[in-house]
């Protein structure tokens, strides 16, 4: 028996003979062509036939897994027609008189090199798409249907174990065939992986070096969850691992009966159950999951992956989006969190001995109002498009509220003055993540609508432990009565004046102390898309 760790990206195992797939990228000759217009011509002909089946891939995956994976082959429509991308093949073309074939890959490999290169991880994975795409004009170059053959001919149930799946491979694996797939590279955050999680295939990357063509035709364990790879596996692993794929299964069918059911105890206490998102696109796996509303919108993902400043015209179509889809869930969006170790390049911000406690979050809205009122007037224009929020991080005391309010007064003058309509009832809340705010929690009740309590930071301010530092293990533990006791001062604060109270932090999801929770009367859970349905289950037997 052979066990390889990998990168765990989707849940799930599988038992199965492995499949390797033949995805070596077809050899791109370079040869000297005679008529260099009419390479061009192929090239363009290619590319346009490239196009007709990256839509017919769009429709098939919105129609199996929703419009949000279908994006992902807009952008490549997209990437395709970028004149950049075919400028740079029709020059090679031309000044080099070089096949069409060679002028795409070379131009492939260029644009991947210059997007791996990029200090952002979102355009570091327009990297892998660059070269997907370029694969595909490729391959009907050379006469190849686009895609990946890993399926012709091959038995039922395998696993797929490959160098690596682009996107587009990954969303033509017949499910009735592939049980799951393990690859050399990839990572947790690519399109790849977010595929496989939303097809529900037990998939694990990065087992680099581990990769093994030879291993083809023998038998794999494989657990989406802790990145693990059994070839050849003895019986008693064997034997484990069907009772926990057994086990799993057996969970996922409750988890999906759990879908609609009210969140409510045994004895009838109500929890609104709602999810954490850091993007648009994260709408998708929300409803998926049945959560009853977002209580957490991490706004800084729209600045950490930005070149610029996001426009207020960019906000707003984010936030309107989001509050759309939602309906009439609430959709509570947390402003401007950035800082500590959340750094995005055009703040210009400096460097500081301690920035978890420096400069960021509200300090920064407060002291940079420019800033911040482009994000208030995206989300009070984005407010009549749905049931929107608004939540203040970093919170430490009742003047930082009271001029956050003032500014947000302020923004909405000026809106009326400009006849733009908005949520005259828009909620105002603040996180509860630092000592201050639990001290304050009675004063700072009385100011706004709601809390939602940031067990992340407060846990980490609480008890002067780093929430970076991994060395710190039991020091900083989130079940320290130190932290509980936080928790429910700022519930029963919130209670007094007649608002509601959350968590949203992470352990919100910790179903150890879900009991606690609910004894302490915490209004709401928000928690990430995943954990809905299991911390459903967990409220309904309690
Ligand atoms: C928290 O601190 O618990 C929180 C939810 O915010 P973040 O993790 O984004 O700091
Ligand atoms: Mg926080």
């Amino acid at each position: 028996m052979k066990t390889i760790q990998g990168i765990g990206v989707s849940a799930g195992i599988a038992v199965g003979a492995i499949r390797v797939p033949d995805t070596a990228d077809r050899a791109v000759e370079r040869h000297v062509v005679d008529d260099p217009n009419a390479e061009v011509e192929r090239f363009r002909t290619a590319r346009d036939t490239a196009v007709v089946q990256l839509k017919q891939l769009r429709d098939k995956t919105a129609a199996e897994f929703g419009e949000d994976m279908a994006e992902l082959f807009d952008t490549h429509q997209l990437m395709l027609r970028d004149p950049a991308y075919a400028e740079n093949i029709e020059d090679l073309i031309a000044s080099r008189k070089v096949n069409a074939e060679y002028a795409v890959s070379d131009t492939a490999e260029r644009f991947a090199a210059m997007f791996a290169g990029m200090d952002n991880s979102y355009m570091q994975t327009r990297a892998a798409d660059v070269k997907d795409v370029s694969r595909r004009v490729i391959n009907v170059l050379i006469d190849e249907r686009g895609g990946v053959a890993a399926d012709e001919g091959s038995s039922e149930g395998h696993i797929v174990l490959a160098e690596d799946l682009a996107p587009s491979e990954t969303v033509q694996l017949d499910r009735a065939k592939v049980l799951g797939f393990v690859t050399a590279k990839g990572s947790a955050n690519s399109h790849t992986a977010i595929l496989a999680r939303t097809m529900g295939l037990p998939a694990i990357v990065g087992i680099g070096d581990a990769f093994e063509p030879a291993d083809d035709g023998h038998t794999a364990v494989i657990d989406g969850t802790s990145g693990l790879v059994f070839i050849d596996p003895d019986a008693a692993t064997l034997a484990e691992y069907q009772s926990r794929k057994a086990q799993y299964e057996e969970h996922l069918r409750l988890l999906q009966e759990l879908k609609g059911k009210p969140t409510e105890t045994k004895s009838g206490q109500r929890v609104r159950l709602y999810a954490n998102i850091g993007r648009p696109s994260d709408v998708a796996a929300v409803l998926a999951n049945d959560a009853e509303g977002i209580g957490l919108f991490r706004s800084e993902f729209l600045y950490l992956e930005s070149e610029d400043w996001p426009t207020e015209e960019f906000q707003f179509e984010a936030y309107r989006q989001v509050a759309q889809k939602m309906g009439d869930r609430l959709v509570v969006v947390r402003t401007l969190d950035i800082g500590a170790d959340k750094q995005v390049g055009y703040f210009n911000l400096e460097h500081e001995g301690n920035p978890a406690l420096g400069y960021r979050a509200i300090r920064i809205c407060l002291t940079r109002p420019e800033i911040f009122k482009v994000q208030l007037r995206a989300l009070l224009r984005a407010s009549v498009y749905g049931n929107i929020a608004i939540m203040l991080p970093m919170i430490t005391s009742v003047e930082e509220v009271r001029d956050a309010k003032r500014i947000l007064e302020e923004v909405k003058e000026e809106l009326r003055g400009e006849h733009i309509d908005f949520d005259e009832r828009i909620q105002v809340g603040v996180m509860i993540e630092t000592p201050a705010s639990v001290i304050m929690a009675d004063e700072l009740a009385a100011e706004v609508d709601f809390f939602s309590i940031g067990t992340n930071d407060l846990t980490q301010y609480t008890l002067a432990c780093d929430r970076q530092n991994p060395k710190l293990g039991r020091f900083a533990d989130p079940h320290s009565p130190a932290v509980l006791r936080m928790i429910r001062m700022a519930v029963e604060a919130a209670h007094r004046h007649g608002i509601w109270c959350g968590i949203c932090g992470e352990l919100g999801a910790d179903l150890n102390l879900t009991d606690t929770f609910l004894a302490i009367g915490v209004d709401e859970l928000s928690v990430p898309p995943t954990s809905v349905l299991p911390l459903r289950n967990a409220i309904r037997n309690c």
